[in-house]
C-alpha cells in the first residue's frame, strides 16, 4: 500500500473523454517522487523548478487502480518508473508491482541505487533505462566525480538478474562527445543492451557543434550498416531504419503520430497525481490532461497543429514530428530563440542522419540479414519504452 496522505477529490473535477487513450497500449509513468540524489546540470525538471518540488505522493493505490479501472481498463499496460530517481521512493515501486502483477514494468533511472533493488524487482523489469552521458570524463562532468564507474559497476552487479534488457539513455549535450564513447557503451560494456541517445533539448548548437556531431554521425552510420550478422543496437538508428524500411510501423503503433507517444498513448503521473503528456512539460499547466484523485483523462492536449512544419519537411515520413515539446515551443508559443537555437538544429541532424541512412542503401542492407537479427529490428520491445526518435 502507498501510504502517503491521500487528498479528497476536487470537486470540480473535469468530465473525463470516453477513450482518451488511442489505441490497445498505454505507458503509465509514474514519477515516484521528484527528488533526486545527483543534480545533473541539464535536467530537464529544473524547468519552472518542478524538481524537487514534490517529494511525498499525494493518492494512494487504491485510488491509482480505480483510474486504472475507468481509463485503462482492457488495454496492455506498461509502466515506467520515472522521477526524480525513482529508486527514492522503492516502497511505492514495489506496492505497484504487487498490487498489479500483470502490468510490464520499466524503471527510469540514474543507476546509483541499482544495487539496492531486491532480486524480485529487478527480476519483474522489462527494461531499465539508465542516464549516463558518454564516456567517464564527460559523464562525471555532468553528475559527478566517480558517478560513471559507480553504475556500470551497479550495471554490472545487476544484469544478470533483470528479467529484461539494460538501455543506457544518454542526453547528448555535449559536442565533444566521440564515436569512441558512444560505441564503448553501444557494444563494447556487456551490461549494456542498446544505447538509446536523443539531442539534448537546451542551447548547445553553437558554432561548429552540429558539425562536430555530424562527424560522430557518420561514423555510427557506417558502422551500423557494416554487419548484416549481428545489429548495432542504437535504438534511435534502428528506429529510424525501421521506420525507413517499413513505413508502417511508424504509424500503426502511434496513429501517424510522434514516435515518443506523447500524442497517443503517454501519461506522465506526478507524486501529486496530477497527468501531463509529456514529462519534460509538466511545469505547463494547461497541459494537464487528468488526475487520479479526481478520476479523470482526457486526450493528449500535445497534438500538431497547422504552424508546426513536419508536414512539409523531408524527414516527416520516418520522423513524424520528433519531438512534440520542441515543437510546440518553437512554433505554437513561438520561442524563436528556442526554434533557432535548438529546434532547427536538432531537425538539421534529424534530416542529415536520414541522409546518411539513405546512402547505405538500408533496403539492399535489409534484405541480407537472418530473421532473427530482422526481427530485432522490425519487432523489438525496447521501441516502447523510448522515443524511437533521437
Ligand atoms: S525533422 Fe523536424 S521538421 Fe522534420 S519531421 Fe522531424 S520534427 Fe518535423
Ligand atoms: S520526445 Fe516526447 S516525451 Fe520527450 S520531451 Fe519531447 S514531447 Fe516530451
Amino acid at each position: 500500500m502507498i501510504t502517503q496522505s491521500p487528498e479528497i477529490a476536487s470537486p470540480a473535477a473535469p468530465v473525463s473523454d470516453p477513450d482518451p487513450i488511442v489505441g490497445g497500449r498505454v505507458e503509465l509513468q509514474l514519477l515516484t517522487t521528484l527528488k533526486c540524489n545527483l543534480k545533473c546540470t541539464y535536467c530537464s525538471l529544473g524547468v519552472g523548478e518542478v524538481l524537487g518540488s514534490q517529494t511525498e505522493l499525494k493518492y494512494d493505490i487504491d485510488q491509482l487502480a480505480r483510474f486504472v479501472d475507468t481509463h485503462l481498463k482492457g488495454k496492455e499496460v506498461y509502466v515506467t518508473f520515472y522521477g526524480g530517481e525513482p529508486t527514492l521512493n522503492r516502497a511505492m515501486m514495489e506496492a505497484v508491482m504487487r498490487r498489479f502483477p500483470e502490468f510490464r514494468f520499466q524503471l527510469q533511472t540514474n543507476g546509483t541505487l541499482l544495487d539496492d533493488l531486491p532480486d524480485w524487482v529487478l527480476a519483474k523489469l522489462s527494461n531499465i533505462l539508465v542516464s549516463i552521458d558518454g564516456g567517464e570524463a564527460i559523464t562525471d562532468g555532468y553528475r559527478g566525480r566517480g558517478i560513471w564507474r559507480q553504475v556500470i559497476a551497479n550495471l554490472d552487479k545487476v544484469h544478470g538478474k533483470v528479467g529484461g534488457t539494460i538501455t543506457a539513455r544518454v542526453t547528448w549535450g555535449n559536442p565533444d562527445t566521440t564515436f569512441e564513447e558512444l560505441d564503448e557503451l553501444a557494444s563494447a560494456l556487456e551490461a549494456i543492451d542498446y544505447l538509446y541517445w536523443q539531442f539534448v533539448a537546451d542551447e548547445m548548437y553553437f558554432g561548429d557543434s552540429v558539425d562536430k556531431r555530424k562527424a560522430v554521425l557518420v561514423k555510427l552510420i557506417d558502422k551500423f550498416f557494416a554487419s548484416t550478422d549481428t545489429l548495432y543496437p542504437l535504438i534511435p538508428l534502428m528506429g529510424m531504419v525501421r521506420n525507413k524500411l517499413l513505413p508502417n510501423r511508424g504509424t500503426e503503433l502511434y496513429a501517424g503520430l510522434t514516435q515518443c507517444r506523447v500524442s497517443t498513448h503517454l501519461i506522465n503521473v506526478m507524486p501529486n497525481g496530477q497527468i501531463y503528456p509529456c514529462p519534460d512539460m509538466m511545469y505547463a499547466h494547461h497541459m494537464q490532461m487528468g488526475e487520479i484523485q479526481g478520476n479523470w483523462l482526457k486526450k493528449s492536449p500535445l497534438q500538431p497543429t497547422p504552424e508546426m512544419p513536419c508536414e512539409g519537411c523531408e524527414a516527416f515520413s520516418w520522423c513524424r514530428r520528433n519531438c512534440m515539446k520542441n515543437l510546440w515551443l518553437g512554433y505554437v508559443k513561438k520561442d524563436e530563440r528556442y526554434r533557432q537555437n535548438v529546434v532547427e538544429p536538432i531537425c538539421e541532424l534529424i534530416r542529415f542522419m536520414g541522409r546518411e541512412i539513405d546512402r547505405h542503401d538500408p533496403h539492399a542492407w535489409f534484405a541480407k540479414l537472418s530473421v532473427p537479427v530482422r526481427k530485432r529490428l522490425t519487432d523489438n520491445e525496447v521501441y516502447e519504452y523510448v522515443e524511437i526518435m533521437p
